[in-house]
């Protein structure tokens, strides 16, 4: 039966990097591309990073169930994560890793909980994660309000995943990351 490796963290806690290194480790997992609404980054491709599509398209795939999850993580900005997807990867024999937000990733885990696995990860310090999402702003003052509340209200759902990881030196949290894939994939 196909794997379900779920990563999480608070916005700005370093998950993608995690995801990636194991994405290379692991020749079997697949990422899940997820849909969203928000503006493509200039650096993303499209149906690689996520499927970008409109808010209505968004909308009309939550009336029609096409989601496993999805969340409005910020104003407008809608996140989730394809029943298609999961399916396609499904049929091929791969184990899936996703890169969801936490309330994605606990509702995710609830609907498949024989075969996923939640892995949380955490910055050393609330501090040190509002200090990266300071430097790494591109945006107002308001919406940098916004994202460190958020990331303050994530920080406290770490007893509700399976693994806890603390992401404060790169390299020993990367090796850490490929144990637990490694135990958890049985290879
Ligand atoms: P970003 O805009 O920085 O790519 O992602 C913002 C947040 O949305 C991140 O925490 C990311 O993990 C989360 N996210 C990405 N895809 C999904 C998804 O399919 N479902 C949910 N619930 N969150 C997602």
């Amino acid at each position: 039966m196909s794997k379900l490796l779920i990563v999480t963290a608070p916005s700005g806690a370093g998950k993608t990097t995690i995801v990636r290194h194991l994405l290379q480790h692991f020749s079997n997992l697949a990422f899940s591309v997820s849909a969203t609404t928000r503006e493509r980054r200039a650096h993303e491709v499209d149906g690689v990073d996520y499927h970008f599509i409109s808010v209505e398209d968004f909308k009309a795939r939550i009336e029609a169930g096409a989601f496993a999850e999805w969340e409005e993580v910020y104003e407008n900005q809608f996140y989730g994560t394809l029943r298609s997807e999961i399916e396609r990867l499904w049929a091929e024999g791969r184990d899936i890793i996703f890169d969801i937000d936490v309330r994605g990733a606990v509702n995710l885990k609830n609907s498949f909980p024989e075969q996923a696995l939640t892995v949380f990860v955490k910055p050393p310090s609330p501090e040190v994660l509002f200090e990266r999402l300071r430097q790494r702003r591109t945006e107002s003052e308001e919406s940098l309000r916004k994202r460190i509340a958020r990331a303050s209200d994530e920080l406290t759902w770490e007893n509700k995943f399976d693994i806890v990881l603390v992401n404060d030196v790169l390299e020993r949290v990367l090796a850490e990351a490929k144990a637990v894939a490694a135990s958890f994939l049985n290879q």
